[in-house]
């Protein structure tokens, strides 16, 4: 039972200049350090790392995400993450800074291709 922990062995995590929820809960908006990084809604439900998805997960079973799951809140935790709430009600995931940067990263590589530009 191997865990992901690259997310909390990294150092330079640094914090968001600004958080936003934009398209109406669809997209969470992070201004850093000079970039803009935007995240689904729906992936960031999908990549939820609290208890009770990390469990879902490692059994193989990971909760289905509805395509129109949408954010509700953020709430910043300390200066190293956000708390982030969905509309199906889930708000227990922490998501470090470090691991939303990661998470905007694959997004962008794996739409690039919808781009029509
Ligand atoms: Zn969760």
């Amino acid at each position: 039972m191997q865990a992901d922990v690259r997310t909390a062995a990294a150092p330079d995590a640094a914090a968001p200049d600004s958080v936003t929820i934009a398209a109406a809960g669809r997209v969470l908006v992070m201004q850093q350090a000079g970039a803009q990084h935007r995240i689904d809604a729906t992936t960031l439900r999908g990549a939820c790392r609290c208890a009770a998805c990390t469990a879902a997960n490692l059994a193989g079973a990971p909760a289905a995400v509805a395509p129109d799951t949408r954010l509700t809140a953020a709430a910043p935790i300390g200066s190293y993450a956000l708390n982030l709430a969905f509309s199906d009600g889930h708000a227990r995931g922490v998501f470090p800074f470090g691991y939303l940067a990661e998470l905007a990263v694959a997004a962008a590589s794996t739409d690039a291709p919808e781009q029509a530009a």
